[in-house]
């Protein structure tokens, strides 16, 4: 057993693990895996020393959520996110959260704000709502996930945002405005404001998947980096990153076969009807319509999965 070691995290008062639980990949977007499936993943995590769960209203883990923290002893920090553009619509989601996870309060939530470059003059609205819900004790603190370098550094100097969730990998895939090492030093820039910081996308998404081992090094050693969220779909991967987070052992044969692991987007082509309603959610300019059907740049697609949530004939999986 790993010894469960607790990190500072800002000016917040949690403490938390190295290793934040990222649900994206349990739910309709990715793998879809059952709720209970899903949630049996989270308890096992969280049975490990894991004490931060990442989620979203746009990733439907919720359901997966609520199972895993049925029988736990010490219930884990859960931050959410909302992509609301209206006050009303960010209080709904607040709601469906506590709702749906059953839980009293959020640790953290976000504007989820990967595509924005001025966040906090595009959700103004919804920041002073996100207020209010402080005030009245439906949410702890406050954060901005992002994929600019530009919003990190607006963040780091906001006086409303306690924590920042950013994009950063060793390659720099899906930052959408710079190099890592630009990213990097807006982080540092960032933990010295005292903000509470965790990274995302340490492997695009699954691109890096090879060198995962080197990537999650690299990412977890930028100065200011508190945490990591990393989507999990296994006990052996749990175990995996959690070692390796935690004490920066990696075991060769465990990591061998994790290295191994493929993800890759899919399109059924014969039922696209060429809308071209999952062209503006791509953060990172990775699909376009040719003769009327949508097609991936490989290149470009960090494997996010934010297209397969806007096309209405739910014909995206990344898988
Ligand atoms: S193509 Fe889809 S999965 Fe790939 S980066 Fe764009 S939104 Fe994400
Ligand atoms: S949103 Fe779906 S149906 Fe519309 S173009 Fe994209 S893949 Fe095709």
């Amino acid at each position: 057993m790993v010894q469960q070691k607790r990190y500072r995290f800002g000016r917040t008062n949690l403490k938390i693990s190295r290793l934040v639980y990222g649900s994206l990949p349990l739910g309709p977007l990715q793998a879809n895996v059952a709720p209970e499936e899903g949630g049996e993943l989270i308890r096992h995590a969280i049975k490990l020393g894991v004490n931060v769960i990442d989620t979203a209203e746009l990733y439907g883990t919720y359901r997966h959520i609520r199972e895993g923290l049925k029988g736990v002893s010490q219930q884990p920090h859960i931050i959410s996110k909302t992509h609301a553009a209206t006050a009303v619509d960010a209080r709904r989601h607040v709601e469906r959260a506590l709702n749906e996870m059953n839980v009293q309060k959020l640790d953290v939530l976000h504007i989820h704000g990967a595509r924005l470059v001025n966040p906090f003059i595009d959700r103004a609205e919804v920041l002073a709502e996100m207020k209010s819900m402080q005030r009245e004790g439906l949410v702890d603190y406050l954060g901005l996930s992002t994929h600019y370098i530009c919003a990190v550094k607006q963040a780091a100097e906001h006086p409303d945002i306690d924590v920042i969730h950013p994009l950063i990998n060793r390659d720099g895939m899906g930052i959408l405005d710079g190099t890592p090492a630009e990213m990097a030093e807006a982080i540092a820039y960032a933990a010295k404001c005292d903000k509470g910081i965790y990274g995302m996308k340490a492997l695009a998404g699954g691109n890096l998947i090879k060198e995962a081992r080197e990537c999650f090094r690299f990412v977890l050693n930028l100065p200011g980096m508190h945490a990591l969220a990393i989507g999990m779909l296994s006990k052996e991967e749990i175990e995996g990153n959690y070692k390796l987070l935690t004490t920066g052992e990696a075991e060769a044969t465990v990591w061998e076969q994790l290295e191994k692991r493929e993800r890759q987007i899919q399109i059924m082509e014969q039922f696209c009807k060429g809308c071209g309603a999952c062209i503006p959610a791509c953060t990172n300019h990775g699909i376009f319509l040719e003769n009327g059907k949508a097609k991936i740049i490989k290149e470009a697609c960090i494997l996010c999965g934010y297209c397969a949530a806007a096309c209405p004939e739910f014909i995206i999986r990344v898988v």
